[in-house]
């Protein structure tokens, strides 16, 4: 895991949790992280088991090739 800056105190981070996650029209979008004292504050938006289980999840066309 790389450092990030918390988007709300703007301190260095080597645990960031990922807070808001942009997708871009026209290229990649915007990650947006903070720390683990500020990420509480922030609303529950996205968490890695939750994508997970969204692409296990039985009829999901998301399919691997
Ligand atoms: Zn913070």
């Amino acid at each position: 895991m790389t450092n990030q800056i918390c988007v709300r105190c703007q301190t260095s981070t080597d645990k960031p949790v990922l807070v808001r996650d942009e997708h871009g029209a026209t290229g990649p979008g915007r990650r947006h992280y903070a720390c683990s004292v500020c990420a509480p504050h922030f609303p529950r938006q996205l968490s890695p088991m939750a994508a997970f289980e969204m692409a296990r999840a039985p009829g999901n066309e998301y399919a691997p090739p």
